[in-house]
């Protein structure tokens, strides 16, 4: 629990949120790099993970490890006890309705392909089309375009402005009767725009189309509340939540689930089986054929018990105001361009340095320690739609403070001036 502070150590006046505090729940973050303090400012690629999360993995190999669901012995009863709680705690981070709703998968990829192959596979035919934005990672484009390939499907891409944000006229005229999947996401990882998603979930709804949320980059920033933004699936990775690698969740809403067709098969996935016939499981276990990443999942919900006790509005509001403070820095510095600069961003700040390489910028940052992302971000259409192939990306957690943006910030300085 984060002490309430008067003022700050972190120059947030009135604040009572305390940055420094968080840190130190975090044991990597005490690690040196080139003889300097590390600074990740890399979270939007991987987020740090707390004392808590990691003493919670150990407890379970150390008093639960057991394969679940399958056996009547003690061990059996801890780690199904465990696992099904961490599902719980998704569904109430979520506020879905059901646990039911709460599928474990390896990562919002993985989601993204279990949704494209289990509902899109099986119910889509020539001639239907997919709408996806032009902000979309790599993971929420290939798997629509090589389904539109396979099934020949029409695949559209809703434009944004110059600034990074959806051009929602543009969507508008978009959608019609043949439109039956929109996917996008609540939050770019290259540029951090926040996309306008329940209002875009609602057009979508009134053509009668589906919609999946990206809510890769959005749930480790603000309140998701899936039956608010009432879309039909949602999917996120654990490792971008502060929790393990590996683990990552699809939402979606039971009856639909229920529908759909199993995305792997063999074990646990199915009710009964014979040479003849195959009776599946309902969601979630029909999604989660095998013997899943147990440890991880209940690391997951370790992170989520962390997250919450701090309070997802609280570091949506503290990161809100540290991206600020960094933008107006970053905008100081002569020859940086500021790629992404919607009203609504969300912990990124994507530039380009004149007289520098991406990579330069890069190297230098990290010989003081700082962690930032160079490269195309895994979001090549939204790069070159802004004119760039890459970019340099620092993106921020609730874990960094000012005095880091300021190493940052001095350390591009005497880049910059010493050339
Ligand atoms: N979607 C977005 C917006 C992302 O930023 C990422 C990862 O960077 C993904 C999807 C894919 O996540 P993962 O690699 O954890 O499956």
């Amino acid at each position: 629990v984060v002490p309430i502070q008067p003022q700050s150590r972190n120059g947030w006046v009135g604040s009572n949120f305390d940055a420094y505090l968080i840190k130190k729940d975090f044991p990597i973050l005490n690690e040196t790099v080139n003889g300097k303090p590390l600074i990740w400012f890399d979270n939007a690629a991987t987020t740090q993970k707390p004392k808590a999360v990691i003493d919670r993995i150990a407890y379970f190999y150390e008093h639960e490890n057991s394969n679940i669901h399958r056996a009547a012995h003690e061990l059996a009863a801890r780690a199904s006890d465990a696992y099904e709680a961490a599902r719980e705690k998704v569904r109430v981070f979520l506020n879905a309705g059901s646990v039911n709703e709460i599928v474990f998968v390896r990562g919002a990829t993985e989601g993204v392909n279990l949704v494209a192959e289990s509902w899109g596979n099986h119910k889509l035919v020539a001639g239907d089309e997919i709408i996806v934005s032009h902000l979309e990672h790599h993971a929420n484009i290939v798997p629509w375009k090589r389904l539109a390939d396979k099934k020949g499907l029409k695949l559209s891409v809703i434009p944004v402005d110059d600034d990074g944000q959806i051009l929602l006229d543009e969507y508008a005229k978009m959608l019609n009767s043949k439109t039956k999947l929109v996917a996008f996401t609540q939050v770019s990882n290259a540029l951090g725009t926040i996309t306008p998603a329940k209002q875009m979930v609602d057009m979508a709804h009134a053509v009668g189309a589906k919609v999946l949320l990206d809510g890769a980059q959005s749930v480790s920033h603000m309140k998701v509340d899936v039956r608010y933004l009432n879309a039909d699936w949602l999917v996120f990775s654990g490792h971008k939540l502060f929790g393990p690698t590996g683990i990552g969740v699809v939402y979606g809403k039971e009856d639909l689930l229920n529908e759909m067709e199993p995305y792997q098969s063999g074990g646990n996935m199915i009710q009964d089986v014979t040479f003849e016939e195959i009776k599946y499981h309902k969601a979630p276990n029909r999604f989660e054929a095998g013997t899943g990443n147990i440890a991880d999942a209940i690391g997951l919900g370790a992170a989520i018990d962390y997250i919450s006790k701090i309070g997802i509005e609280a570091i949506g509001q503290y990161e809100h105001y540290l991206l600020e403070y960094a933008t107006h820095l970053l905008k100081q510095i002569p020859g940086v361009r500021l790629i992404g600069t919607a009203a609504e961003k969300a912990s990124v700040l994507s530039f380009t340095l004149d007289g520098f390489t991406n990579d330069e910028v890069g190297k230098a940052l990290n010989r003081e320690g700082i962690a930032v992302r160079t490269g195309h971000h895994c979001a090549q259409p939204i790069l070159r739609r802004m004119g760039v192939e890459t970019t340099v990306r620092p993106s921020l957690a609730f874990y960094n403070t000012c005095q880091d943006v300021d190493v940052f910030i001095e350390t591009l300085w005497r880049l910059k001036t010493n050339k």
